[in-house]
């Protein structure tokens, strides 16, 4: 047995004894009881998640109307090569109780609600077929931001995610360089100046000929993202793709 089937086996038992002795209530609408369930989410709640799906922008992801009936199709922004960024994914829209489980996990600092977010990521990546990538950056906070929340929502997210598709998470690989004010109150010209050479990468060798996974809780307007990227292809990353859980769709009809 390698030691990588015999790993795979140990966390399978692992997780039979929690279902066992300590199951879980689904991470959404805490009613169902989660016995020997793989998942944080049960059937019923993973069907009524607001998921993004096609069509969609191929690039950047944005959802289009479902009556389009149209299929995947670059957006406005896109096809005028706004975003730097190889491809970006959201899992679900920024409604109903997955907004409830980041704001709960970003500003109520409830940890616990990353690792079922971060499901919906895994979901997202393997759905997808996602390209390869090397390695897992989180959108970085500000220190001093950091120091006043204690931690870092994305960080958290990607190293959920980093466990569960076994790669490896830099957690100060990209760092934030300049305090920035809270995107959200600004208009997206508003985010441009505010991130605008806000990231920096500390050492290039890093990042260098490497293919990226950005990570981040919310999707806005995508700025955030593409001045990371900016930043990581200056440091000579070979692809940057990005996932967030959620895409903010303030001009979305809930009859689409
Ligand atoms: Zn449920
Ligand atoms: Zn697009």
């Amino acid at each position: 047995m390698g030691a990588e089937t015999f790993r795979d086996s140990l966390s399978r038992l692992a997780h039979s004894l929690r279902d066992l002795f300590l199951p879980r209530q689904c991470a959404g609408c805490r009613k169902t009881w989660l016995h020997s369930h793989q998942g944080f989410w049960c059937d019923d709640c993973l069907d009524e998640l607001p998921w993004i799906e096609s069509p969609i922008c191929p690039r950047c992801g944005r959802p289009f109307p479902k009556s389009a009936s149209s299929p995947d199709h670059l957006c406005g922004d896109c096809l005028q090569s706004v975003f730097l960024f190889d491809s970006a994914r959201s899992a679900a829209q920024h409604v109903g109780v997955v907004r409830k489980r980041i704001h709960q996990l970003k500003f109520g600092g409830q940890l616990h609600w990353a690792p079922p977010l971060a499901e919906l990521l895994v979901n997202l990546f393997r759905r997808e077929a996602w390209p390869g990538v090397d390695m897992i950056f989180p959108v970085p906070l500000h220190v001093k931001r950091l120091r006043q929340r204690g931690f870092n929502q994305a960080g958290v997210l990607a190293k959920a995610v980093g466990r569960q598709l076994g790669l490896p998470v830099q957690f100060d690989a990209l760092v934030r360089k300049c305090w920035t004010e809270p995107q959200t109150r600004l208009n997206r010209a508003q985010r441009l100046q505010n991130v605008r050479d806000a990231f920096h990468v500390p050492d290039p060798s890093r990042t260098k000929g490497r293919r990226v996974l950005i990570i981040d809780d919310v999707y806005t307007t995508g700025t955030t993202l593409n001045e990371c990227t900016k930043t990581l292809i200056a440091a000579g990353a070979s692809e940057v793709h990005a996932l967030t859980v959620c895409r903010a769709l303030p001009d979305w009809k809930a009859d689409y």
